[in-house]
Order: structure tokens, then C-alpha cells, then sequence
């Protein structure tokens, strides 16, 4: 499902504010921020612990069909960090260290 550019960016935006405030999001919120140890997961990627201000993050977009309740999707970013993100600084390269990571717990756990 792909759809042209950023047409539907503020149509997707309005749906995304309906996900954030459903319990659903706040429940895989919950358990993104527990599997994540509650710390920034970009910065424990650079061996940076950071506690405070945690914003939950999809690492696919919802307006780009991402999955809203997925923990799968989610990332725990600082504010820094999701900012960073938002602004277009394409953190792509980590979010790839970090599927890997999320594939390699799930690895040895199974
Ligand atoms: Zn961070």
C-alpha cells in the first residue's frame, strides 16, 4: 500500500493522534518502553544511558502504513533523539542496528 509522496501527511497525522489516544498504543507503549529496559535505545546503542524524557517512537511511520500497535514498530528515543528524528536526521542506519538487535533477542530467547 503505497500512496504518492505526502499528500495524505496531515490526513495520517489526524489518524495518528486517534492511535495515541486508544488503549491499545498505550499498552504496547508500555511493553516497547519495558522491552527497551526504559532507557533511550539509540543512545544504549552508543553506550549512553538515558532514563528521563522517553518519547515511544515508530520506527515506521504511521503515516508510511507503519504498524500502530506493534511493538515491533516501536523504539523508545529520548527527546533528543526523536527530535532529531522528526527533523529528518535519518537515524536509518541505527533503526537497522536496532532490528538487529530486536531479532537477536528474539533468537536467543526462542
Ligand atoms: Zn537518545
Amino acid at each position: 500500500m503505497k500512496t504518492g509522496k505526502y499528500g495524505d501527511l496531515s490526513a495520517a497525522k489526524q489518524a495518528g493522534k486517534q492511535v495515541y489516544n486508544t488503549p491499545e498504543y498505550r499498552r504496547a507503549r508500555l511493553m516497547a518502553m519495558k522491552n527497551a529496559n526504559y532507557v533511550c535505545e539509540f543512545c544504549a546503542s552508543q553506550g549512553d544511558i538515558i532514563v528521563s524524557d522517553l518519547h515511544c517512537d515508530h520506527i515506521i511511520p504511521l503515516s508510511k502504513g507503519g504498524a500502530p500497535f506493534d511493538t515491533e514498530n516501536m523504539q523508545i528515543l529520548c527527546r533528543t533523539c526523536h527530535l532529531n528524528k522528526t527533523k529528518g536526521r535519518s537515524l536509518r542506519a541505527h533503526m537497522i542496528n536496532l532490528q538487529n538487535k530486536k531479532q537477536k533477542r528474539h533468537g536467543t530467547r526462542a
